[in-house]
């Protein structure tokens, strides 16, 4: 999705993809089949945010079908012709359409996670129609979880830094952490692994973690010294 989306935001007017045929890809892990998902996953995202999702075409073909790729791509080719340059027939000015392809850049991650299972499913040709629906994708893009780690609960045992696979949690001894919105790809790992006891992680879902305490003013309260103070 991420590759697709460079190829837009850099002012591409459509995606061709070639891949084997579904089962006969040389490797194990029988990507062309997570490939075509993603495919149909990202058409339904592009007319979520307004793009025709024929500028995406994924085609089967072997090594030994050159007639195919000729024909595929010319015919593409021709689609994209007639559908103009991205963004202008879907009513879409430049700035509009670089801002929806970078929200939607920024959630890839989270996307591949959120949608992991069917993703990894291997569908039958007459399984496509319908896997991923509008209703679904709205719900995906329009409810993002957000984290936020609880200030007056977070007693700085550095679990969630240390777990964190994009290093977005600004950790200090003996401070407060706090998690770089921009950063986080919105994985959960760290309200997982926050201990039971502390429980300083909260999620939100769709709308946004409210801001920080600034830095200068994260020092922990001691649980023990809180009970003293009681
Ligand atoms: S949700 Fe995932 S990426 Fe975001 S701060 Fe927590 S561990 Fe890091
Ligand atoms: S795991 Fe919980 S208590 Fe520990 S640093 Fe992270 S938010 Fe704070």
């Amino acid at each position: 999705m991420a590759h697709v989306l460079r190829a837009f935001s850099n002012g591409m007017d459509g995606v061709f993809i070639g891949a084997c045929h579904l089962n006969e890809c040389n490797y194990v892990t029988h990507g062309n089949f997570n490939a075509m998902n993603m495919v149909l996953l990202f058409k339904k995202i592009m007319e979520h945010i307004g793009l025709n999702p024929d500028r995406l075409r994924m085609q089967f073909m072997s090594g030994a079908e050159a007639n195919v790729f000729v024909e595929s791509t010319n015919s593409f080719i021709k689609t994209i012709k007639g559908l103009g340059p991205l963004g202008k027939n879907e009513g879409l000015d430049d700035e509009a359409l670089s801002s929806k392809l970078a929200q939607i850049a920024k959630l890839v991650p989270y996307i591949k996670i959120a949608t992991k299972e069917k993703l990894n499913k291997r569908l039958n040709q007459d399984e496509y129609e319908g896997y991923f629906t509008k209703d679904e994708i709205a719900k995906l893009v329009g409810e993002t979880p957000s984290y936020y780690i609880q200030p007056d609960k977070c007693q700085a045992c550095m679990a969630c830094a240390r777990r964190c696979p994009v290093e977005a949690i600004i950790s200090a001894k003996h401070e407060v952490h706090v998690i770089d919105q921009d950063k986080c790809i919105k994985c959960g790992t760290c309200i997982e692994v926050c201990p039971t006891k502390f429980s300083a992680i909260t999620k939100f879902i769709g709308h946004p973690a409210p801001p920080p305490p600034p830095e200068g003013k994260r020092a922990i309260v001691r649980k023990s010294k809180e009970k003293e103070a009681a």
